[in-house]
């Protein structure tokens, strides 16, 4: 399935095809294209000879052309989101694709101005009159230039971005539906549904988690929540209560790392399959422990590991997709 996203100025364009990768999606920015491009020719990426390539790519080859190279380079990819569209014609591969929809995002000005100087997009004197001014130039522009207006009325969803994070991830969940699943299983498939099986080894019956740390492919080490060792089991002794939680246990991905760390295991750069997503404090560990994407099946809990993962540059990642039964 092909989903393409469009959009007004800092209305969120971003942060949904980044919520849409995490959700098994490969994501191919067209702006990033680009720049791809004009690296590959020596080009400073200055904003200028951003511009003036891609109306020369445009004229030489066709609107389509990014998208084009894109479709190429992604083959027997099943599920992408492309992003930075901002002309009709380059939607033209891949609109008859099985699924296919483009996507519209957009918020109040005043909502996006302030994001867009939260960002540092705008220059600091620019005013709201300004931004509004600026944008109406971008929503109409010529046939090979941006025309915002035209794909924005084109788009089988729209989507006003007004309320926060969940608000837009509900809405692009409704937007996009369920994902079908190739037959055979992706990796992503293979090592979460390892992850559930570690899971089967838990200890304490409040809430099973398993945890598998890979890189390149290879498990590295694997853990389940369960009592310090040596010491009685929940299921045994019963559960060790704070405010609301056990603290009997060492928690799965803790337990994971403690594991390499114990046969001296580097897993610096490494990749977790949780089942459940980290609680704060084994995000951090996590984190420290130089893990770089943090899958997990389901939400748990911490709302905080999300922020701090953008600023931390990790990835991180819901498969509850891939999760069976
Ligand atoms: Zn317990
Ligand atoms: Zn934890």
């Amino acid at each position: 399935m092909i989903i393409a996203i469009t959009g007004t100025n800092a209305a969120g364009k971003d942060t949904a095809a980044e919520y849409l990768a995490g959700k098994g999606f490969a994501h191919y920015s067209l702006s990033d294209e680009l720049r791809e491009i004009a690296k590959e020719r020596g080009l400073e990426p200055s904003r200028e000879n951003l511009i003036a390539l891609g109306n020369e790519l445009r004229r030489l080859h066709g609107t389509s052309f990014l998208t084009k190279r894109i479709l190429e380079r992604a083959e027997g990819i099943l599920h992408i989101v492309l992003s930075s569209i901002r002309n009709p014609g380059e939607l033209e591969p891949v609109k008859g694709t099985d699924g296919f929809r483009l996507i519209a995002i957009d918020a109040p000005s005043e909502i996006r101005y302030q994001r867009a100087k939260a960002r540092g997009r705008i220059g600091e004197g620019i005013t709201l009159a300004e931004f509004i001014r600026m944008d109406a130039e971008e929503m109409h522009g010529g046939n090979t230039e941006q025309n915002l207006a035209q794909l924005i009325d084109l788009a089988d969803f729209k989507i006003v971005n007004d309320a926060g994070f969940e608000e837009l991830h509900k809405k692009l969940d409704d937007a996009v539906g369920p994902l079908t699943k190739p037959k055979r299983a992706s990796w992503d498939e293979y090592f979460m549904n390892i992850a559930k099986q570690v899971a089967t080894r838990s200890t304490c019956d409040r809430k099973h988690c398993g945890a598998v740390i890979v890189r390149d492919r290879v498990i590295l080490s694997t853990g389940y929540n369960g009592s310090i060792i040596g010491l009685p089991h929940c299921d045994d002794v019963g559960h060790m209560i704070e405010n609301g939680h056990c603290v009997r246990t060492v928690h799965a991905e803790m337990n994971a790392v403690a594991q390499a760390a114990k046969n001296g295991v580097n897993i610096n750069g490494s990749t977790i399959y949780i089942t459940a997503s980290p609680c704060w404090i084994c995000f951090k560990l996590l984190v420290n422990a130089g893990i770089k994407k943090i899958c997990f099946g389901e939400f748990y809990r911490d709302e905080r590991i999300f922020e701090a993962a953008r600023q931390a540059g990790v990835e991180l990642v819901d498969l509850s997709y891939a999760i069976e039964g």
